[in-house]
């Protein structure tokens, strides 16, 4: 089964998205927990979430990859922003059971000159000091492009956050094929060998969702520009490879490209095609 979705706009709720997915084919999607402007998060109508839960059961909808806001950088220096990062996933989290069981995922941070040392122990603080034995979600560290200061560049930085967190059953990585190419990991010649790495290094049995981008960018330019399935460095084979890749199967897919809705359910409709069930 192909779990594929687009992110979708939380501002009329979860009923909506859902309805919204269905109508262009997708059986999973994103969403912004909040306005990555920071401030408090919408409130979320009950109702509306747990009439959602039974429709996503009706529709074999797979796991939902909510995503933070961009903003949250919990490696920051300024401790503020690191108090906004750590009070915000917090909120989160405990919205997030109001639709039990699915993904958040979050950008570890931007350690600006403090060095990726300091970066990954901040980020394993902050995990440390939010994730619960009793969440039902699985909170996502993703993989990033290494532009500027990001950490996560790697798959070794991801690693040293997941050993430094206690409650690592609650944590997992989430794949973006652009910041992963980006990032100088060839998966258009060797899918196999990236993953053997990805195997080697975190294990694959952490690996819960990817995001499924085109690269305006050349392999390790670490820049972080999305293109269209097909019209950038990746290209749509190798797109079409890692969702009937064996070992990604059954993963939830995101599409993070440049488009509205009807270019998202053109692109949907084009992997759907290019799946083998
Ligand atoms: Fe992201
Ligand atoms: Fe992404
Ligand atoms: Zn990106």
């Amino acid at each position: 089964m192909l779990y594929i979705g687009c992110h979708l706009s939380s501002s009329k709720g979860y009923m909506a998205m859902g309805n919204q997915a269905a109508e262009i084919d997708a059986n999973t999607f994103a969403f912004f927990t909040r306005n990555p402007r920071g401030g408090s998060a919408k409130a979320i109508n009950p109702e509306d979430a747990a009439g959602f839960v039974k429709f996503a059961a009706e529709n074999n909808f797979g796991k939902l990859v909510a995503h933070a806001p961009y903003t949250m950088n919990a490696c920051a220096a300024d401790e503020n922003i690191r108090r906004f990062a750590r009070e915000a996933m917090a909120d989160d989290l405990v919205r997030m059971e109001a639709t039990p069981g699915n993904y958040y995922n979050f950008h570890p941070g931007s350690h600006v000159k403090q060095g990726a040392d300091v970066g990954i122990e901040l980020i394993a603080d902050q995990l440390n000091t939010v994730l619960t034995a009793e969440q039902s979600t699985i909170v996502l560290l993703e993989t990033m492009a290494g532009k500027g200061s990001e950490v996560g560049r790697s798959f070794e930085e991801l690693r040293e956050i997941i050993d430094r967190v206690r409650i690592n059953n609650k944590l997992g990585v989430c794949f973006d094929t652009c910041h992963v190419w980006d990032g100088g990991y060839d998966i258009v010649n060797d899918l196999d060998g990236v993953l053997g790495e990805f195997d080697r290094i975190i294990g694959l049995d952490k690996l819960k969702a990817i995001h499924l981008n085109d690269s305006m960018n050349s392999l390790g330019a670490h820049k972080d520009r999305h293109a269209k399935i097909g019209e950038g460095h990746i290209g749509a084979d190798a797109l079409i490879r890692v969702i009937n890749h064996p070992k990604l199967r059954g993963l939830p897919v995101i599409l993070e490209t440049p488009n509205d809705i009807e270019g998202y359910a053109r692109e949907i409709k084009f992997l759907r095609e290019n799946y083998s069930d």
